[in-house]
């Protein structure tokens, strides 16, 4: 793989002289890929906050009777 850009036509990013850039694409495409995942990570972890929260405070069977098992898993991925 070359540099991109490269105009000294080295092998190999050691031997280049024209400070190309010699970084793999995909790694830029999977920074960017993870950033995005970020952002949707931290809205969909807001959005069951605001779920649980809800739930709480407006569904008392499933705050109280149902403890061991939803409201537990919730609690447990939200960290709570
Ligand atoms: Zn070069």
């Amino acid at each position: 793989m070359a540099g991109d850009g490269c105009t000294c036509e080295a092998w190999h990013e050691g031997e280049c002289g024209c400070d190309a850039d010699w970084t793999d694409p995909e790694v830029y495409k999977l920074r960017e890929e993870n950033q995005v995942l970020k952002v949707e990570r931290h809205e969909l972890s807001d959005l069951l906050h605001e779920c649980y929260k809800r739930l709480k405070h407006h569904d008392q069977h499933i705050a109280f009777h149902d403890q061991t098992t939803f409201m537990k898993k919730l609690e447990a991925i939200l960290g709570v």
